[in-house]
């Protein structure tokens, strides 16, 4: 309790170091301890934060890596992780590239050997395939958020498993809280099942919007499933085209269709629990 109570005065003198003098906190005071205890931000550099945040990445519950508070810490707990038996034979975690900041996060399945020795998502072929993919439609690579439903890689390239998925998905839920992007983009049938939490096929869910947590969520195929399938390089294109569409329409309204849990993005239409495009796109680009 004198670590915590320590922490607590650092993190109080930090916020008034910054010129605010008064400090409401929302919830009960344990809340409030909590919290500060969980995301470090009172007792950065301190013994007691880095032990928390090694804590979490052993014994965390999903509602601790939901209550993780910042981006870098989140990313600290996922690299140090053993929450599945993934991390024995992982070479690095893999979690994230580009912005935190962007406006579109893009989701693919789980690392494969280039991610699992970079650990960066989406490198190799595939990745510059996306990279090529992103930028036809005004998305440079660094302005997006690219990450996948499990951080370390199944051996083999096998798929993973639910008690894989079920330890590692708040890892990637609280990136999307942290984002706060305008549209998600799934990347294959894989990523695409697990977000929407149904087992139709690919060509079943392309082609319209989707909702998760609130997001407008665009389905399309994975790259690496493009390089055996050109074909497929102009349909992921048109949803490529679809995402853009949602990103500009909420771009260019009000900023409350981006929150979790809002309404739709602007230029589109609600219908069950999908989103449907008002206006046919128009066909042309990459390949096609
Ligand atoms: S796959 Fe996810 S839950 Fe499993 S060890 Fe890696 S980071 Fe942790």
């Amino acid at each position: 309790m004198t670590e915590l109570r320590a922490a607590l005065r650092s993190w109080l003198d930090g916020r008034m170091a910054l010129g605010e003098p008064e400090l409401f906190l929302a919830g009960t005071r344990s809340d409030a301890l909590e919290r500060i205890r969980v995301t470090g931000s009172g007792a950065a550099g301190t013994g007691e934060s880095e032990l928390d945040l090694s804590r979490l990445s052993s014994e965390g519950t999903r509602e601790d890596i939901l209550g993780i508070g910042d981006m870098d810490a989140l990313r600290t707990v996922a690299e140090a992780c053993t929450r599945c038996g993934l991390h024995s034979t992982r070479t690095k975690v893999v979690f994230s590239d580009g912005s935190p900041d962007a406006r579109v996060l893009c989701v693919g399945e789980a690392p494969g050997a280039n991610e699992d020795r970079t650990g960066l998502p989406f490198v190799g072929r595939a990745g510059k395939l996306l990279d090529r993919l992103l930028l036809s439609v005004g998305f440079p690579r660094a302005e997006v958020f690219i990450c996948n439903v499990l951080k370390c890689r199944p051996p083999g390239n096998r798929n993973p498993a639910p008690d894989e998925i079920e330890a590692c998905s708040p890892f990637m839920l609280r990136q999307l809280e942290l984002v706060r992007p305008t549209v998600i983009v799934a990347f294959g049938t894989f990523a695409a099942q697990t977000l929407l939490g149904c087992r139709d096929s690919l060509r079943h869910l392309r082609g319209r919007t989707h909702l998760y947590e609130g997001y407008p969520l665009v389905v399309t195929y994975h790259p690496a499933a493009l390089l055996r399938n050109p074909g497929w390089t102009r349909p992921t294109w048109r949803d490529l085209q679809l995402a853009r569409r949602i990103a500009d329409g909420d771009r260019s309204t009000s900023s409350t269709s981006a929150t979790p849990g809002g309404q739709p993005a602007s230029g589109a239409e609600v219908s069950g629990d999908t989103v449907a495009p008002k206006d046919q796109l128009t066909l042309g680009g990459p390949n096609g």
